[in-house]
């Protein structure tokens, strides 16, 4: 019956997985979130395989699929300060979804308010405003449901919009305004409570993106630094109109499940998708996706229960504690500083410009020293906003409950290849781009690249085949931050799409 045997398959499958990064272990400080207990591990395994074979587009043929999401939006809720339904105010009623992941519940948080939005009367083209540290996922949301995206510099040195600054963009055309809780390249906390106020005042509706802090922030006041007070952020405010928070983050369910929570049951309809109109059977879609995976679900639903609230509490301390020890590490680091003030188990590094250049500390020198020593930290792009100002390129570090275990081999690897690199400038991102260009024996590089030719300018910066990545990436993060946004776009496209061609 079978081509191969299993156990010939499952062992390909193993010799695979021996390339992967370390998931565990507190190796790799961005991508995977490791509690630390092994028995978490194997009950969400289990609650996987017992609805291995159920299907998630159905809820009334499968029960099971509802009664966990009721389970687990009941939870999400409570951390996050929502009104339960009945005997309140209806559209006080805070109401959710699970969804397969951040992406989703963005893509469906902008959907909805725009939707929301065209329902109340809204006229034209909408738009959609946020800091330009907002997360990826809703420039593509905005690119998938056409909003018009108003992207608000940030400061720079800081990285915090200026409430004043969101609210100068609001009008009647903005469907929906996006703050991060905290956001993803360099952790703030923005405004939420300033700017809630305006867009509540305003009937505008305001989503605050924690898909990386939803199950970290609700517990890090009180934990770790003394209890520094956190500003409000979450349904507690009372203009914060829908919140999106990861258990595949610091929830540490397996990879594809999100929540996605609305205030007001009529405003959170416009999620779904219903088709009464075709002749094969009615369809009632909460989120993108029709048949679905109950596994992510199960797995999130049997880990909220063992956890609790006492559970993400004393995980998130260790993650807090553990973080303010690699804060308190990277300042003591001649030549690099920590970017800005940040909130949550998350932060980045920046060269520090107020010493010397020949001991400065270049952040992506770092990351591929840190990377030869066998950790991983995540590179990331400086950026020259709409108004000019410039945010740095920076390197950035998840923290996770298990790095506390990895304290001193960790800070020994940050500082010395610090060492190592101390003095290095940065890439000369020109340099790069003439030598590229050069290849192509034109002055620059063309308005729209080709596969071959993208390919051939990877495979000049170290690119090997099937996709393998160069030994060092700050060449390839200065190539992005010198070319237009198409072209790194284009070429970063390439690099992936060749990684599955056959
Ligand atoms: C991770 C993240 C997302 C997107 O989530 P995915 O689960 O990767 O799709 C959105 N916003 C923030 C702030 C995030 O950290």
């Amino acid at each position: 019956m079978f081509q191969r045997p299993p156990a010939e398959i499952l062992a390909e499958l193993e010799a695979l997985r021996a390339h992967d990064a370390p998931t565990h272990g507190g190796h790799v400080l961005s991508y995977v979130y490791d509690p630390g207990l092994v028995e978490i591990d194997e009950l969400a395994a289990a609650a996987m395989r017992a609805v291995q074979s159920v299907n998630g587009l159905d809820p009334t043929t499968f029960p099971s699929v509802a009664a966990m999401e009721r389970d687990i939006v009941a939870f999400v809720r409570g951390m996050l300060h929502g009104q339960a339904g009945g005997g309140q105010r209806p559209d006080d009623t805070v109401v959710g979804s699970v969804t397969s992941g951040g992406t989703e519940s963005c893509l469906l948080a902008v959907k909805t308010a725009r939707d929301a939005w065209r329902a109340a009367g809204g006229e034209g083209a909408p738009m959609l405003v946020a800091p330009s540290t907002v997360h990826a996922a809703f420039h593509k949301a905005a690119a998938a449901f056409e909003l018009e995206l108003v992207v608000v510099p940030v400061d720079q040195m800081t990285g915090r919009p200026a409430p004043e600054d969101v609210i100068a963009h609001l009008s009647d055309r903005v469907a929906l305004v996006v703050l991060s809780a905290p956001s993803y390249p360099f952790a703030v906390l923005d405004p939420v409570e300033a700017v809630a106020a305006e867009c509540a005042a305003r009937g505008i509706a305001l989503h605050v993106d924690a898909c990386i802090g939803g199950f970290a922030l609700p517990w890090w006041q009180g934990s770790g630094d003394g209890g520094r007070a956190l500003p409000p952020w979450d349904f507690s405010v009372p203009g914060v109109t829908s919140i999106s928070a990861d258990v595949h983050k610091y929830g540490y369910a397996p990879k594809g499940v999100s929540v996605l929570l609305q205030r007001g049951r009529d405003r959170q309809r416009h999620q779904y998708f219903a088709l009464s109109d075709w002749p094969g059977y009615p369809v009632v879609n909460p989120t993108l996706l029709g048949s679905k995976s109950a596994g992510a679900l199960a797995a999130a639903w049997a880990i909220i229960q063992a956890l609790g609230d006492d559970g993400y509490a004393s995980l998130v301390a260790k993650a807090h504690r553990a973080t303010d020890a690699l804060v308190t590490l990277v300042s003591g680091i001649e030549g690099l500083r920590v970017f800005g003030d940040p909130t949550g188990p998350l932060f980045a590094v920046c060269t520090d410009e107020s010493v010397s250049p020949d001991r400065r500390v270049d952040p992506h020198h770092w990351a591929d020293r840190v990377k030869q020593a066998g950790w991983l930290i995540q590179a990331q792009p400086g950026l020259v906003q709409r108004d000019g100002t410039r945010l740095p390129h920076t390197t950035h570090l998840t923290v996770t409950p298990v790095t506390e275990r990895v304290l001193e081999p960790l800070g020994q690897a940050l500082g010395s290849a610090a060492d190592a690199v101390r003095g290095i400038p940065a890439v000369d991102p020109a340099a790069v781009l003439a030598a590229l260009t050069g290849s192509l024996g034109t002055t620059g590089l063309p308005e729209r690249l080709d596969s071959e030719t993208a390919w051939g300018l990877l495979e000049r910066l170290g690119v090997g085949a099937g996709g393998a990545m160069p030994a060092e990436m700050a060449p390839l993060l200065a190539l992005i931050e010198a070319v237009p946004s198409s072209v790194a776009e284009r070429l970063l496209v390439e690099l992936v799409a060749r990684l599955v061609e056959p």
